[in-house]
């Protein structure tokens, strides 16, 4: 069989192995998929995309309070945020990096995007080109369009505080933009119970997988790269060698590789017993060299 068919038969099987309806609800997706209201899901989706780092419990805690403020309506409370009266609902959040005010620029830059725009998915697809190579290229333009948003309102002066950069990484920079990935699998791969299929101007063959610190180092073991670090390139080549496996697709094996990691099905220590009964082991170099280490002991 081809590298591709023997990669594409061990992640099916992984994806096979997945309790979906479990993994979501310790995956941030969980937030847009409480709302029924595809205008709802955009604006919470963006939310807990741009929240979705560090620890579960915490993010998740952070985006409680967050949706509490906003009155439990994302659409709503964004189309009428006004800086001068809502302002003060945000000063006591914090996320880790991002403040309040942080937090609460996110929601006047989301209020840019559906008032100017009426969607935010209308706003990403005036920047998409259907002759992009990739998603690169169109999540640049629509952070840039951000970018270029006077945000005097909320901090007192046009500056965008670190806290408020990280939510805006761009392709151009090198960044992987994991989260804004992610919030673009969320939205265009079809609702399968996890993504939810709501920008179906993008073909998912044209997605870049959002790389975090699990799908790096898995895809290390699988020999998808050698890279050690992630950055927009090595996304990029991670995403090509997923696409020989699911080229219409190549982003379907995302989140089952992802929970294999957060879960613990998948430590980043010696744990051959889980090896043995792991789909992915013929293909992994890392799991062979465990199993025949402890096979030899
Ligand atoms: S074989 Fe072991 S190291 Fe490789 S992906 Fe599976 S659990 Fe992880």
């Amino acid at each position: 069989m081809s590298r591709a068919g023997r990669l594409r038969d061990a992640l099916e099987a992984l994806r096979a192995q997945t309790d979906f309806a479990a993994r979501v609800k310790e995956d941030p997706v969980s937030f847009p998929r409480r709302f029924e209201d595809p205008a709802d899901r955009e604006i919470a989706a963006w939310l807990a995309a741009s929240l979705a780092y560090g620890r579960v419990a915490l993010f998740s805690a952070a985006l409680e309070r967050v949706l509490e403020a906003m009155g439990g309506k994302p659409r709503a409370f964004v189309e009428r945020f006004e800086p001068k009266r809502d302002l003060a609902l945000f000063e006591p959040l914090y996320y880790r990096m991002n403040s309040g005010r942080d937090i609460a620029c996110l929601l006047f830059l989301m209020r840019h995007a559906v008032r100017r725009h009426e969607t935010v998915g209308a706003m990403f697809r005036a920047g998409w080109r259907d002759s992009d190579a990739d998603i690169g290229p169109a999540l640049d333009r629509f952070v840039a369009e951000l970018d270029a948003v006077d945000v005097s309102a909320v901090y007192g002066r046009n500056a965008r505080p670190r806290g408020l950069a990280q939510l805006f990484s761009r392709p151009s920079k090198g960044s992987a933009c994991k989260r804004l990935n992610m919030l673009l699998r969320w939205m265009v791969r079809p609702d399968d119970g996890v993504d939810l299929g709501l920008w179906t101007f993008v073909p998912p063959s044209k997605l870049i997988v959002p790389l975090d610190t699990h799908v790096l180092r898995i895809a290390r073991y699988l020999g998808l790269t050698r890279r050690r670090t992630g950055g927009w390139r090595t996304a990029q080549a991670v995403t090509r060698r997923l696409a020989e496996a699911a080229p219409d697709d190549p982003l379907r094996y995302d989140f089952p590789i992802c929970h294999h990691g957060i879960s613990g099905r998948c430590p980043v220590g010696r744990a051959a017993a889980l090896c043995r009964a792991c789909p992915l082991l013929g293909e992994c170099a890392k799991g062979r060299a465990l199993t025949r280490a402890v096979t030899a002991e």
